[in-house]
Formats: C-alpha cells, structure tokens, sequence
C-alpha cells in the first residue's frame, strides 16, 4: 500500500505492528495522550494528541475503498493510542468500516492498559460488537517498579484487569514485552512478574521486542550517567529463558521485531522446549557474534 501514503492525510509518526505490514492505515487519533514512557520517544517532539474529526476520517475511509475496493482485509487505526478515544466515536467509525469494505475479516488498535480499564467490559463489549477485533497492547513489564521507573501508567493489577477484559469481551489481545526494560538490577524479577501477568491474563499473542536505547529519551540519558545498567545479548537471551520457564500461558509467543538477538516463535505450552534449547544454542555463541549495540532514531 506505499502508494497509499501520498494520497491519505498523515499527521505525525504513523507507527504500526509489524503484524499489520499489509493492513490499511487509516488515522484516526494523533499522537498519544500519555506521552511519558521513559523508553518511547515517538511523540515526545509532538504533535500533541488528539482525535481527528468522524467526518475526515470517513472520508479517508471512502477514498481508500475508491482506491483499494475489495481487496482490504485488514485495517489498522493509528496512532499511539486510539483506544483513548470516546467509545461511541470509534464504534462509529468500526461500523462505516466494515459497510464500506464487505471483504474485511480485522480490524485494529494500539491501547495501553490504562485507557482500556477506563473504558471498562461493558463498552470494550461494544466496541468488540461494533467490530474491533484485536488491541495491541504494550505491556512492557509485569514488575511494578519497572512500570514506576518507567513511567508507564499503569500497573501489573491493572494491566491484568484490562487484558482480562479485552477477552472477555472477545477481542484478540496482543500483549508486547521488551526484554531488558529493567537493566541489569532488575532482569529477574522482570523476567518472574512478567510471566505471572501473562499467565494471569493468557492473551492470544505475546510479542518480545528487546530494548534499544532511543535518541532524545530519559532512559538513553539514565544510560549514559550510569543509573540504568543494560543487559548485554547474553543476559537478554537469559532473561528470555526465564520468562518463557516461567510461563503457563498457552499463548502463541513470537519475536517479530528487528531489535531481537534470535528469532523465536512458537505456540505455548508445547513449543516451550524446542524454543528454550534455540536459547541454549544460542547462549553457546560468541557475544560479539550478535548484533551490535546501537541508539535508535525512530
Ligand atoms: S510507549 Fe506507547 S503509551 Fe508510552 S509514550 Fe510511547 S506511544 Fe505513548
């Protein structure tokens, strides 16, 4: 869909799963209301969050169907955090989808944990029969300090309560974890109380990304004055190795990103084995044959 780009109206870094690589991008929210994650520097350099008009957006939708017709299967709804938006809008705007593109099987959100509990089971329950299927969620950590230290606006009981609901009303939840999000001083309990939270919640897909220092970010500057102390690959393969132990949940587990030191995929609880000795013979290579450290830019 690169073409796409040039025609529909953007405002702000458009980020989508990679999971969505084919889906249809359509705006509807910019930036993100929390805008304090210590790691995230997406919007840090704005824009501001806001919702952008049913009306535009509706029309986005219209021109997209002149342009693609019935070949869109999936759409995507950035930004950051369109779930943060009035429940009675959105399922506005999941209803118009799905009349304007018959062929369409997924619709889908980014939504951090906190603006899903506000919305509570009854309107997620809404929004699940208006049509959306599935919330990416960035769970990040189980540990209550890391979620403190940083600043992502939740908490592991919250975040158990918001994923719970997301399936109980029906929606597929997909929860994403970064490995070594608490450094060095906290790599075990991040690895034990992320499993609990997962096994509490059992989503459908669980996402590892491993963490990659950002430009312009608190956490690149508590890096660089010596207060947070990074996992090097072998403590993150480690670390991978105790969360997975850890897990009950029969979730289907992947590392679909670039910042990952090995691939790792498989159904949980029966791929657990294979995929904890893809970590052993992973652990048996050199460090330095991984890849290099780097600050991200985006
Ligand atoms: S990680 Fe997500 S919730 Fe946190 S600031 Fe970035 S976009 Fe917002």
């Amino acid at each position: 869909m690169s073409g796409f780009i040039n025609i529909m109206r953007y405002e702000g870094p458009i980020y989508r799963p990679p999971s969505e690589a084919d889906s249809l991008l359509i705006q509807v929210t910019v930036g993100c209301p929390h805008n304090k994650c210590t790691f995230c520097m997406v919007y840090k350099n704005g824009p501001r969050y806001k919702v952008r008009d049913v009306k535009d957006i509706k029309a986005d939708i219209l021109k997209a169907r002149d342009i693609y017709g019935d070949h869109v299967r999936t759409l995507f709804f950035p930004a950051g955090n369109t779930i943060a938006m009035k429940t009675e809008d959105l399922c506005e705007i999941l209803i118009f989808a799905k009349e304007t593109f018959s062929t369409l099987e997924r619709i889908t959100v980014y939504g951090s944990s906190q603006y899903i509990h506000k919305k509570g089971l009854k309107e997620l329950k809404h929004l699940a029969d208006a049509g959306l299927s599935r919330i990416h969620v960035g769970l990040e950590s189980g540990d209550d300090i890391i979620l403190k230290r940083i600043k992502k606006g939740t908490s592991s009981k919250e975040q158990i309560e918001a994923g719970r609901w997301v399936m109980d009303a029906g929606m597929e939840l997909s929860l994403y974890v970064i490995l070594g999000i608490g450094g060095k001083d906290r790599s075990g309990s991040h690895a034990r109380e992320t499993a609990k939270v997962l096994n509490e919640i059992v989503p459908d897909f669980i996402r590892l990304r491993t963490f990659v220092p950002k430009i312009n970010t608190p956490l690149l500057e508590e890096i660089q004055n010596g207060s947070f102390r990074m996992l090097s690959p072998h403590e993150v393969l480690q670390e991978t190795a105790l969360l997975i132990k850890e897990l009950q949940s029969s979730s289907f587990l992947t590392s679909d990103h670039y910042t990952n030191y090995i691939n790792l995929e498989g159904k949980l609880p029966e791929g657990k084995k294979r995929l904890l000795d893809k970590i052993n013979i992973a652990l048996k290579k050199d460090e330095a044959s991984f890849r290099p450290f780097f600050i991200g830019t985006e």
